[in-house]
Parts: C-alpha cells; sequence; structure tokens
C-alpha cells in the first residue's frame, strides 16, 4: 500500500485506510500523507491513528504517545485510548501518569478512562491507588457500570482482598459474564476451590451465558479437586450449547479428565479436537505419566513428533516424569540427551529432578548423588528430598545423614523437610535426634503442611483433614472408621508406623494413621456413594506407606476402585493391587 500515489481527499477513506493498516510502516506512510496533505491536527484522523498505533497494532504504544503529544488539545477519547494502550503494555505505569496528568490539565475521567486505570493498576498490583480510583468511582457516580466494577473486582482479587471482590460482586445490580467469571477465577487463584464452585452453581442458577473462558476455569477447578462429575457437566455443557471447543477450552477437558483420575475420557476427547497445539499434547502426555503409563505416553509423544509438533520444555518434563514414574531407565536417559543434542533445549531444574528421581527409582542412589553434583545447576530442596527419601528406603545410613544437613541448612524453615528429616531419624531409630528436630521446628515455629483429602459428592466437594471431626455426618463416619479398621485387622493389616512425626507409643501412631485424612474421605465414599461406583480422592500430600497398604486391602475387602491422586501422581487401587506397583513408595 502507497497512500501517497493516489490523490486521497475523503477523511472516510483514509480512516478505512488506517484501519487496515497491520505494521507501524504503513500507519507511518499514513500520516506523512495526513500531515503533508495539511490534515495533521484533524480529530478523527488523529483519534484513528491513535487508536490503530496504541491498540490495533500493540507493540507501537511509544510511536502512539508521538501522535499524541503532537496533539494540541487531546479530547477524552485521546486521553483514554492512549492510557488503554499503556494499561495492557509493558509499561502499565505511563497509564497512571497519564491518568493523574489528564486530571491535571483539567480533563475530567469517564468510566473508559476509570477502566483503563483498572486495569494498569491491576497489573501493577498497586492497592493504594486502586482505592483512591475506587473513591473517585463512587463520588462520580460510576459505582454501577458493570466494565468498572468489573476492573475494581479484578484489582482487589490481584492485591489478594477476595471477600472485597465478593462484596461488590453481590452489591452489583447487574453483572455481566466477565463478571461472574472474574469473581470464580479470583476464588481458584486464591485457593478458594469450594467458593468457586458454589459460585458457578450460583452462576447456573441465575441462568447466566456461561462463556468458553468461564468453562475452561471451571474445568481446571474440578481438575484440581477432582471433581469428576461437575467436570462431565461441562463438557456436555459445551456439546450441548455448541460452544466452540478451541485448542485452549479442549485441552483444559484433556487435562480435567486426566486429573480427575479419567484417563479414557481425556484420550476421547484429545482424540477428537481438531487442532492439537504442543499444550495438548503435552496435556495428554502428561497424564499418561501421573497415570504411570510410561510406555504410552512415550508412544504419543512419538506420534506428536510425526505430526511435525515441535516438543517445549514442559513436554520434555511430562516424558521424563513418565519414564521416572514408570521405571523407564534407559529411555529416561535417551530422552534427557535428545532433548539437549537433538533439540537444542538446556535442561531446567524440573528436568534434572525427574532424571534424580529416575536414579532413585531404580535404587541406583550413588548414581543419583553424583548427577546432582554434576549438575550445572544448583539442587534445589526438592531434588535434596527425592535423594534423601531413597537413602531411607534403600537404607544409605551416612549419605542420609549427610544430606538431612545440607537439606535443612538450603532450607531451614521447609516443614517438609523436618517431618521427612524426622522420619528418616526415626526409621533408624535415633529418637533424640528426632526430638532435637521437633524443638528446632518449635523455635524455628516451622509449620508443617496439614494434609487434606476431597471427594466430591453430588457436584459438592467434601474436604476432610485429619482427626477431621468437623463433618456433619462425623458420627457415621467414625462408625464405619470402625468396622474397616477391624476388617482391616481380620485380614491381616498391620500397621507400618516409621513414618510416623514423633515417637508416641504404637497404640497412639496406629491411631493417628487410622484417621489420615484419606481414610475419612474413602469412608465417607463407602457410607454415600452407590454400591458399584468408583472411589476418587484427591490428597495434596503423598499417600502414607500405612494408607497405601490399607487401601489396597480395602479396594479388595470392599470390591471397590479407589483411586487417589496425591501430590505426585495416581493410584488406581483394585482388588488388592495399586497400578503404581509400591513404586510411590521408593
Ligand atoms: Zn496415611
Ligand atoms: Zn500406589
Amino acid at each position: 500500500m502507497n497512500p501517497t500515489k493516489a490523490v486521497i481527499q475523503d477523511k472516510s477513506l483514509l480512516v478505512s485506510l488506517i484501519k487496515k493498516c497491520t505494521t507501524s510502516r504503513d500507519l507511518k506512510l499514513i500520516q506523512a500523507y495526513i500531515i503533508r496533505a495539511g490534515l495533521a491536527h484533524d480529530t478523527i484522523l488523529t483519534s484513528s491513528l491513535l487508536v490503530a498505533a496504541a491498540i490495533t497494532l500493540r507493540r507501537h504504544v511509544a510511536y502512539a504517545h508521538c501522535i499524541f503529544s503532537w496533539t494540541h488539545h487531546p479530547n477524552i477519547f485521546m486521553w483514554n485510548t492512549l492510557i488503554r494502550g499503556y494499561s495492557v503494555s509493558n509499561s502499565p505505569t505511563r497509564a497512571v501518569t497519564l491518568y493523574k496528568d489528564m486530571l491535571l490539565s483539567g480533563i475530567s475521567s469517564n468510566s473508559f478512562t476509570l477502566a483503563f486505570v483498572l486495569k494498569a493498576l491491576c497489573n501493577l498490583s498497586m492497592f493504594e491507588e486502586g482505592r483512591m480510583v475506587h473513591c473517585q468511582i463512587l463520588k462520580k457516580g460510576f459505582g454501577f457500570e458493570i466494565p468498572v466494577l468489573n476492573g475494581l473486582m479484578k484489582l482487589y482479587i490481584v492485591c489478594g482482598y477476595v471477600e472485597s471482590a465478593r462484596h461488590l460482586f453481590d452489591r452489583m445490580r447487574e453483572r455481566d459474564t466477565a463478571s461472574w467469571s472474574i469473581m470464580i477465577s479470583g476464588y481458584a487463584q486464591n485457593d478458594m476451590e469450594s467458593e468457586a464452585l458454589a459460585l458457578f452453581k450460583y452462576m447456573r442458577e441465575d441462568s447466566a451465558y456461561i462463556d468458553e473462558f468461564t468453562l475452561a476455569s471451571v474445568a481446571a477447578i474440578c481438575g484440581h479437586v477432582g471433581a469428576l462429575d461437575l467436570g462431565r457437566w461441562v463438557h456436555s455443557y459445551i456439546n450441548l450449547n455448541n460452544i466452540k471447543m478451541d485448542v485452549v477450552l479442549g485441552t483444559s477437558l484433556v487435562d480435567m479428565y486426566s486429573k480427575c483420575g479419567s484417563l479414557n475420557d481425556a484420550l476421547i476427547v484429545f482424540q477428537t479436537m481438531v487442532k492439537r497445539d504442543v499444550t495438548a499434547w503435552s496435556a495428554m502426555i502428561g497424564g499418561y505419566a501421573v497415570h504411570g503409563c510410561g510406555h504410552k505416553a512415550l508412544e504419543l509423544f512419538d506420534s506428536m513428533r510425526k505430526a511435525n509438533v515441535y516438543p517445549n520444555s514442559v513436554t520434555f518434563t511430562n516424558v521424563l516424569f513418565a519414564c521416572s514414574h514408570s521405571g523407564l531407565l534407559d529411555e529416561g536417559c535417551k530422552h534427557f540427551d535428545s532433548m539437549q543434542l537433538e533439540y537444542g533445549f538446556s535442561p531446567e531444574l524440573e528436568h534434572y529432578g525427574c532424571m534424580v528421581d529416575l536414579f532413585c527409582r531404580s535404587g541406583d542412589v550413588t548414581r543419583a548423588y553424583e548427577f546432582i553434583r554434576k549438575m550445572p545447576i544448583t539442587a534445589n530442596a526438592v531434588l535434596w528430598r527425592t535423594l534423601l527419601t531413597s537413602c531411607k528406603t534403600y537404607e544409605y545410613k551416612e549419605l542420609g545423614e549427610c544430606i538431612i544437613r545440607d537439606l535443612l541448612e538450603i532450607e531451614p524453615c521447609g516443614g517438609d523437610n523436618f517431618v521427612l528429616a524426622s522420619n528418616v531419624y526415626a526409621s533408624l531409630g535415633k529418637w533424640s535426634s528426632v526430638s532435637n528436630l521437633r524443638s528446632l521446628m518449635k523455635d524455628k515455629q516451622v509449620k508443617k503442611e496439614h494434609g487434606w483429602s476431597s471427594i466430591e459428592l453430588d457436584f459438592t466437594v467434601h474436604r476432610f483433614v485429619m482427626g477431621d471431626k468437623s463433618h456433619p455426618e462425623n458420627d457415621e463416619i467414625y462408625q464405619m472408621l470402625d468396622r474397616i479398621a477391624r476388617k482391616l485387622k481380620q485380614v491381616g493389616h498391620i500397621a507400618t508406623t516409621t513414618d510416623v512425626l514423633h515417637d508416641i507409643d504404637d497404640e497412639e501412631k496406629e491411631n493417628a494413621l487410622g484417621l489420615h485424612s484419606e481414610r475419612l474421605a474413602v469412608a465417607y465414599a463407602l457410607l454415600r456413594l452407590p454400591k458399584e461406583s468408583t472411589i476418587r480422592v484427591v490428597k495434596n500430600l503423598r499417600v502414607c506407606r500405612d494408607c497405601h497398604a490399607a487401601l489396597k486391602l480395602i479396594s479388595s475387602i470392599y470390591k471397590r476402585v479407589i483411586i487417589v491422586r496425591d501430590r505426585v501422581r495416581f493410584h488406581h487401587f483394585q482388588e488388592g493391587k495399586c497400578s503404581c506397583n509400591d513404586y510411590c513408595l521408593h
């Protein structure tokens, strides 16, 4: 396009040419023409140039600023356009500065200005300025404008004030789909999944239009908490309402199904996706990996390469994870090498982590230790913990004690470290070291992460912590636990007590184990779920050795399939066996 060759006098033609610009070069040519034609101060043309530079072309907001500076009396639309451009740029602070300049120049803000400034403040997490803008909003009577309120809600959420955001949400006279979506994903970002799902239920009852963003974030929440029924509902809603299943939504369903333990459904969605990008492939490979289907993960990785999709760093993490969780030592080493030599990736900590895990699981603790020492990047606490766990399993006592010292130096306040270290000392019978650690924990006020397990029942997620007594059906749950304990004893289950943090006597230990959160969740599921249905539990920590053994037995005593997703992987308990082949305990 070369506008100088044509004689253009019609302003609307110039405007439409500006709208068609895809590069800043084209835009500059038109601007040059406008200046030569003596139209430099035309409001409509200047506004169009600004919109094109600041918004359509996005990355050219600095150029937009130049155009703006040449304008004698920028109007509110021009100020807003530039503020909007900066709000989503790499320098959102300039949006805030411009807003202040605008007020100083005597131009009064409108609801658009405030919505754009809020977007900038959100990207900067600037709470105090946000509160001042909130006051402005109330003063100017924009307190009922949906985009402004949506912006405010987002800001409160980003700054961690979820309750205040909810307060605003509740007081909105009218809401659009974005309002619901912001609040639901806001809860999810703050680990308040139950609140997010409760709000989604309310959204459905309110007959609000549910868009693909909301569906994708609800699917992600379902995956996180293992709410399979609701996840299925999201899937059928998409089908029934002819919502376009793009690659983002498709991938979120693949991820949801695999995290909810239904690998088959994940595969069906994956296979029916029209377009699959590297994220979709990686999600499916990751699904196979956490379910312990290492060979299938590698086959899929092969298909992905044949389909000419270039892997990324996440793909390799999932491939290596698949190898380590299925004990595929040679394949793991092969892919680790090919990642560097064939694809030119420098391994990151996650990749090294998978390799350390792989060596540890194959029992080669010395190789894992050597590998960590030769790594070009510094190992983090997670890697040392992996190694320490295998030192405990394979009884590398001296190495274990060395690592405990290193670990507590790297991460002196990590609750996990103290628990693991205590368990290592406990397994060696070094009770004095255990009690030293405990007093150290008290001194440093270390808090260990509390374990919880959840199950979904009638679209509601029930969460239990160890020894939980807060459930409304508490009495029945504890009676069920008693029955389970008796049956376990009858089939000869002896509690493995070495994983207990402190040296309490054996009977007390046994009690503490029997009340681990996953036991409560399973007891509740046995009480309330229909006879044939699969029991699906999500746990935030790893399943301990004793619960693992007990769940295997429970699956055969009650003839139920129990699927537990712990922090690391899935365990499918069926007929007295687990799909992980007890790898998790290494
Ligand atoms: Zn346990
Ligand atoms: Zn298992």
